[in-house]
């Protein structure tokens, strides 16, 4: 519903072999809105948006997508309608664009991806190998897609693309929150991009929520993102 966060992360702590590497870690990103999770290497990015889908148990906190409580249950996250893009961008490339697509949805054609990124529609038989990095990244969203997810979890978007790449896609994600109402949680490594195209942002630092405000302020105050980025309050 309108009043409802597609997602709602609340006093999240997770890490590895019962220690956490993220700790009371609050989120909530309402439907048709993108928040940009920012923060340096190590900060907790990547163990967020595992434990937000389950695939990392919780050791304390709350997991709700679209109203379901899904903590540390990818089946109960997938059924809620959250998907998670790893940074490897979980695409085969031994397989060709339409086999990977193919994948993602036994029944039921691959029509409606084609329909957003008709840009795939030429490489409908190439083998994914052989796909430029913003290809690959553009083919794992449009296989996403098919499983019609109602918050979206991205990481390291831009990770081995060109700029131009991740020109081209960002504002897809945009597009994506706007049309289909999707919620997206987008790490990425270029700030000043993930902020330009995000409603809301957050900075971890060592596994804390440093700093949280809408993207727009910001984008005016680097000087804050930079003092998050080092741990300074
Ligand atoms: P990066 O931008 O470098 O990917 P990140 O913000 O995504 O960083 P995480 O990958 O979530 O950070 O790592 C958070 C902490 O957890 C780090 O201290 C990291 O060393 C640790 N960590 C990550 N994966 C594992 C693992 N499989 N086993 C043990 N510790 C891990």
């Amino acid at each position: 519903t309108e009043t409802t966060d597609a997602l709602e992360i609340r006093g999240l702590s997770a890490g590895y072999r019962g220690v956490p590497a993220i700790r009371d870690i609050d989120l909530r990103v309402a439907a048709g809105s993108i928040l940009a999770l920012l923060g340096p290497n190590g900060a907790g990015k990547t163990t967020t948006l595992r434990a937000a889908a389950g695939l990392l148990p919780a050791l304390g906190g709350t997991v709700t997508a679209v109203g379901s409580p899904v903590t540390g249950s990818v089946e109960r996250a997938t059924r809620a309608g959250l998907c998670l893009i790893p940074d490897n961008r979980g695409v085969f490339h031994r397989l060709t664009v339409a086999e990977n697509l193919r994948l993602a949805k036994a029944r039921g054609g691959f029509g409606p991806a084609l329909d957003r990124f008709p840009q795939l529609r030429p490489l409908l038989n190439r083998r994914c190998g052989l796909l430029s990095g913003g290809e690959q990244q553009l083919l794992a969203i449009a296989k996403t897609l098919l499983l019609r997810p109602r918050v979206l979890l991205i990481d390291e978007m831009s990770m081995g693309l060109s700029p131009v790449a991740v020109q081209q896609i960002l504002p897809e994600l945009r597009r994506l929150a706007d049309e289909d109402g999707t919620a997206i949680v987008l790490v990425e490594q270029h700030i000043d991009q993930a902020l330009s195209v995000a409603d809301e942002a957050v900075v971890l630092h060592h596994g804390r929520t440093a700093l949280i405000g809408p993207a727009a302020d910001l984008r005016e105050d680097r000087d804050q993102i930079q003092r998050a980025y080092f741990g300074d309050k």
